[in-house]
């Protein structure tokens, strides 16, 4: 593409004021902004996907963790996928689909270091934001990595429905789980569980206690548990898992928005007579296993025994939306934003 014919502006997404509890549309304001001339080095894309993710809901937060947080009035970030406009780096080419790390915006200038070219032949662009990309790897280290599963072990997932959720509870039925359970909120979800992705039990933790409901869906118990919501369903699990059960502790997104303390278990002691193990996780510490996830998984999806659902919101001007959607339960799989196809 010729120079003149480069974009000199686009929107971007910026963090007006912090959230005290759920964040509101008032907090985020689009706004208009030079796109940076490229240097020697750099790419200029044109995002196509931009997800949205339950930990950015913890970067909105002036607080030291394991990514730094947003600052006020400045593009929020994120995963998203689009195509080379141009390039000053050695590699890439104009029309060039490529991973990267800035999104909420609809044009990125980046060093090409920070690019990961991915096959648009192979899959959908948005499929790098969600089953083949970091939500994928999360669920395919955290269950056989963290969790070691085993061929046999009865699974419990919690937030079974979403990105991360549906493709750990298959990814057991796939290994050989001996039962897998999953939880979600709502009738429509729980049904999607079982219909579509063969779990064998599913509930709807809204309808009441976790620990009756877990009890019942796996009576004779369950060997791992994946959290992705923590306090009710994390002890729900501690007292249905067997001896020398495996807990991954993926996220707690029951607890984002509390503005009061968190509900932790309590039944932890169990965990000592129970001899249970529970351990934290960051994907990123899993990049060894990218590899052989990417070859595993993708031929699931080719061979049509692994599900993969998307709840798209078109347009940058709805990003917000799509994002405190996702944080109310409002996406079934991955929710991400389309800019362009
Ligand atoms: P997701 O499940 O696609 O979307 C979030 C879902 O959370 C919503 O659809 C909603 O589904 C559920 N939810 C919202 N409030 C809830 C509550 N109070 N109690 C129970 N469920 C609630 O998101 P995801 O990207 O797959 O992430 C899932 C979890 O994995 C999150 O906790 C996230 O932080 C974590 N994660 C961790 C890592 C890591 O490296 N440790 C990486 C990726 C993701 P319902 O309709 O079912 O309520």
């Amino acid at each position: 593409m010729a120079d003149q014919a480069l974009p000199t502006s686009g929107r971007e997404w910026h963090l007006v004021a912090r959230p005290d509890g759920r964040p509101t549309p008032e907090q985020f304001a689009l706004r208009e902004a030079p796109v940076p001339q490229l240097r020697p080095g750099r790419l200029l894309v044109r995002n196509a996907y931009l997800s949205v993710d339950p930990y950015m809901r913890g970067r909105m937060n002036d607080v030291k963790s394991y990514t730094p947080p947003f600052r006020l009035d400045e593009p929020l970030d994120g995963g998203a996928v689009g195509r080379v406009v141009a390039s000053e780096a050695a590699g890439f080419a104009p029309g060039d689909a490529v991973l990267h790390g800035l999104g909420w915006r609809e044009y990125a200038v980046l060093d090409a270091e920070r690019a990961v070219k991915v096959d648009a032949d192979a899959a959908p662009l948005s499929y790098f934001l969600g089953v083949l990309g970091m939500p994928g790897l999360t669920a395919y280290a955290g269950l056989l990595e963290v969790a070691s599963f085993k061929e046999g072990d009865a699974v419990f997932v919690s937030g079974a429905a979403g990105a991360v959720g549906s493709v750990v509870g298959q990814i057991a039925r796939l290994k050989g789980a001996s039962r897998v359970v999953g939880s979600a909120g709502s009738a429509a979800k729980v049904a999607r569980l079982v219909e579509r992705y063969g779990f064998d039990a599913a509930f709807n933790y809204k309808d009441g206690p976790v620990t009756e409901q877990l009890a019942k869906a796996a009576p004779d118990g369950i060997d791992v548990y994946f959290d992705n919501v923590g306090g009710d369903h994390l002890e729900a699990a501690i007292q249905s898992l067997r001896t020398h059960g495996r807990v991954a502790i993926c996220g707690a997104i029951g607890q984002y928005n509390d503005t009061e303390g968190p509900c932790a278990p309590r039944n932890l002691s169990l965990v000592i007579g129970k001899r249970l193990r529970l351990q934290g996780m960051l994907v990123p510490d899993h990049a060894a296993l990218q590899e052989q996830f990417t070859a595993e998984v993708s031929g699931w999806l080719r061979d049509g025994r692994l599900h993969y659902d998307e709840t798209v919101v078109d347009g940058i001007e709805h990003t917000v939306d799509a994002f405190l959607g996702m944080l109310r339960g409002a996406n079934t799989g991955k929710m991400v934003v389309r800019l362009a196809d």
